[in-house]
């Protein structure tokens, strides 16, 4: 090897995860954090587990529950309800006002 171009060698380094899985390997970085390794990923353990990463799962449900109120506020039968009003109060001011019953 060339003096002075390549990084420190751990030979023990370790791979640490999530679920508390630890793993000896050689590599340049002394410890690696992990999320998922073979001991807690759901395709070794036949489990269905939702990963959750970053509450990307709680961020999603938000999302959702406000779309949920804006559709209240701006769905369909808003809209036509709220353009139906505009229409009338349009119509209203075209005609006479002899011919307004009301
Ligand atoms: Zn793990």
């Amino acid at each position: 090897m060339k003096a002075k171009i390549h990084p420190a060698y751990y030979p023990d380094a370790k791979i640490i995860c999530a679920c508390g899985n630890e793993m000896t390997v050689g590599s340049t970085v002394k410890e690696i954090h992990v999320e998922l390794c073979a001991k807690c990923h759901p395709f070794y353990t036949g489990k269905k587990v939702l990963i959750d990463t970053e509450g990307r799962v709680e961020k999603f449900k938000g999302k959702a529950a406000a779309k949920e109120a804006k559709k209240a506020v701006l769905g369909k039968k808003a809209k036509t309800e709220k353009r139906a009003k505009a229409k009338a109060v349009k119509r209203a001011a075209k005609q006479p006002a002899a011919l307004i019953e009301e």
